[in-house]
């Protein structure tokens, strides 16, 4: 336990702090088992284009059903994860799984275009050596196009990155694999960082789509967005939100020049048998 001199008296004062360290605790050392025993499984969320809403790809996001506590999102764990170490092996099994199922996709829908993956990299993965190689032997043994793939940084754990931190990236950009800055701006990024980096898509975070809920939006917050899409356009960048939960939301991000757009409005995450009818659906339109 964290706290130990006058560590009971915190206990007595606060039992429900104490019982969600102990929770904390129980899923911290459950974590390894849990793998192994396949306890753990993906979700898949639709990206779609704003300007027809087709299908575009998805977004892989991880899950826990947990034996005692049911399905837990990855904020419950991923977090402890990395903390431990097991965010290494646990991204390399989502990494294997999900880019497998793109395979699967692309099998059904061969004459519609390739679905795209994206899949979330922690910074520990980031920094971890095998991290290239990993990729490599999964693109091929899965037969994926590194093209069809896109990984997830958020631009919190690029702040500041050195070069050592950026040649794995610089190194799968220059397969064909995308790089997508997540959660942006929401960080402090210098954008002219953003020349620096190896990334080819902005996924503007959630708290910008949240303030196109009203009609019209917060002129303030249009003017940011019509900025920064004004600026990854220049710079070659594509540009996806992610929130989109209303049609007004949707309508307001597509005329400020967005790309494409993965939220509630189109499709919760899901599982993979979705994707195969919302893109049936599309390419019979
Ligand atoms: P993220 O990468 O920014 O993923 C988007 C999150 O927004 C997901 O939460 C998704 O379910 C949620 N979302 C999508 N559309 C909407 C909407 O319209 N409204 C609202 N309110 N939420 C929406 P989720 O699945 O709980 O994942 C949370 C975060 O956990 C992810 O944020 C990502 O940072 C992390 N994560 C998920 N899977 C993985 C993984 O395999 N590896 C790593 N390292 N991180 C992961
Ligand atoms: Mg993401
Ligand atoms: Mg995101
Ligand atoms: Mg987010």
């Amino acid at each position: 336990r964290a706290k130990s001199a006058g560590g009971n008296r915190f206990e007595l004062a606060d039992p429900e702090a104490d019982a969600r360290a102990i929770t904390r605790h129980g899923l911290t050392t459950a974590l390894p088992a849990a793998l192994e025993r396949g306890e753990f499984f993906i979700e898949y969320q639709p990206l779609v284009h704003l300007g027809d809403g087709s299908v575009h790809g998805a977004e892989a996001l991880v899950r826990w059903l947990h034996p005692q506590h049911g399905v837990l999102g990855p904020d419950r764990f991923i977090p402890l994860a990395e903390h431990t170490g097991l965010i290494v092996p646990l991204g390399r099994w989502v990494l294997e799984q999900s880019v497998r199922q793109a395979g699967r996709w692309h099998e059904r829908h061969a004459d519609s275009g390739p679905l795209r993956i994206n899949v979330n990299l922690s910074p520990c993965q980031l920094t971890h050596p095998g991290l290239v190689q990993d990729t490599v032997e999964i693109l091929e043994r899965t037969g994926v196009a590194p093209e069809a793939l896109c990984l997830e940084v958020t631009e919190s754990a690029l702040i500041g990155a050195d070069d050592d931190l950026l040649k794995p990236l610089r190194r799968l950009a220059e397969m064909g694999v995308d790089i997508a800055l997540d959660d942006f701006g929401t960080g402090y990024s210098n954008l002219a960082n953003l020349r620096r980096l190896p990334v080819s898509i902005l996924k503007l975070d959630r708290s910008f789509t949240q303030s196109m809920q009203q009609f019209p939006a917060d002129p303030v917050d249009l003017k940011i967005v019509e900025g920064i899409v004004s600026l990854a356009h220049s710079l070659d960048l594509a540009v996806t939100v992610e929130g989109v939960e209303t049609g007004a939301q949707a309508e307001q991000l597509r005329i400020l020049g967005c790309d494409t757009a993965q939220g509630w409005y189109y499709a919760r995450p899901g599982p993979p048998e979705r994707l195969h009818e919302l893109a049936l659906v599309d390419a019979t339109r």
